[in-house]
């Protein structure tokens, strides 16, 4: 990411601004379902009643789905969410003397996606939730890109992504944004992303294996003669880059290739303001670098986060950004070791990008 400063100022301008940023307050719909379900042979019916709340929320407001399930003594019901064609389970609770269990639905991640109850070997029908951010996306689902287009390449969502910092060339607060900005991600991606504290390596532009086995990204503020990420993009004010290892597939078969690490490095001499407001941030940078670590490549459109030219709106992921990390994120399922195309696990280094 760069800046175009203007001529005659100390601060740097910025030729586009993001327009249609309004937060919106996205209706409730409301959705009950009554379910009978079928028995079992040789069972007697269990009559569950789960009663689902407003199935278009926005991230990260309670929601929870009861009901009632027919039995004498306490049973476990289990809460299931599809993902790449699978139910998993994601919650459970045992009935009380009455029957009745409730189970909060996991509204963290945004997207579309269904859930079910399960309770003595019989599943409701499925209800689907739309988990919304808090603000109305600017831009078009299509304004994404890759980087690494031949194969997919993603993040394995089967595990945790450890993140540590190098905050000692960073002003006040980085640590702070940082952990807002993983945050975030973790919404639009599904992934599970855990901070594992600070390290005083700075990423290169080569495999980094002095990562900490705990740590797949490193996010640090260094100047730029000391990351050789910065050699092939001299002009750059930070720079973000992922390492993936060919001889993976995806559930459904098709190769893949794992991304394994991630680095982002920002230049420390550089004087913007933290946090996520209007104008030019920490938060912009952070979200556009974590974004090129995820796999996303520059998008031309003033909407994106992935604009390769830093806006003055407030820092928060587009409509085509959120759709892109969609796509590369926890929706696609576990990542698997092999592919019939490529024996060995060789690495592969994507060019540092600014
Ligand atoms: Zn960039």
């Amino acid at each position: 990411m760069s800046f175009v400063p203007s001529r005659g100022l100390g601060f740097p301008r910025f030729t586009r601004v993001i327009l249609g940023r309004t937060p919106k307050y996205v209706a409730p719909v409301s959705a009950a379902l009554v379910v009978a379900l079928s028995a079992a042979p040789g069972q007697a019916a269990a009559l569950m009643t789960p009663a689902w709340p407003t199935t278009t929320v926005v991230v990260n407001t309670d929601r929870s789905v009861s009901g009632t399930v027919d039995v004498k003594q306490p049973t476990t019901v289990v809460l299931q969410q599809k993902v790449s064609g699978d139910w998993r389970n994601v919650g459970s609770d045992t009935t009380d003397a009455a029957g009745n269990f409730s189970l909060a639905v996991p509204t963290w991640w945004l997207g579309t996606r269904d859930y079910r109850v399960v309770a003595e070997g019989s599943e409701s029908a499925p209800a689907t939730f739309n988990v919304k951010p808090g603000y109305t996306p600017p831009g078009k689902s299509t304004e994404h890109a890759f980087l690494v287009n031949s194969t997919m390449a993603r993040w394995d969502p089967c595990t945790v992504i450890g993140w540590r910092i190098n905050d000692r060339q960073a002003s006040t607060g980085a640590l702070a944004d940082a952990k807002k900005a993983f945050w975030r991600l973790g919404q639009a991606t599904g992934f599970t992303f855990r901070y594992r504290g600070t390290t005083t390596g700075i990423p290169q532009a080569d495999s980094n294996s002095w990562f900490p086995n705990d740590t797949q990204i490193v996010v640090a503020w260094a100047r730029k003669k000391q990351s050789s990420i910065f050699n092939s993009i001299p002009t750059a004010d930070a720079a973000g880059m992922p390492y993936y290892l060919m001889g993976y597939h995806n559930g459904d078969g098709s190769s893949a290739y794992k991304i394994s690490k991630g680095s982002v490095v920002i230049d420390s001499t550089l004087r913007i303001k933290g946090g996520f407001s209007s104008g030019i941030s920490r938060g912009d940078i952070l979200l556009h670098e974590l974004g090129h670590v995820m796999g996303l490549a520059h998008f031309s459109s003033s909407s994106e986060m992935m604009n390769p030219v830093m806006t003055r709106g407030i820092a928060r992921y587009g409509k085509g950004d959120l759709s892109g990390l969609e796509a590369r994120g926890a929706e696609l399922g576990c990542l698997y070791a092999g592919s019939s195309r490529v024996s060995a696990r060789v690495s592969g280094i994507v060019a540092p990008v600014e």
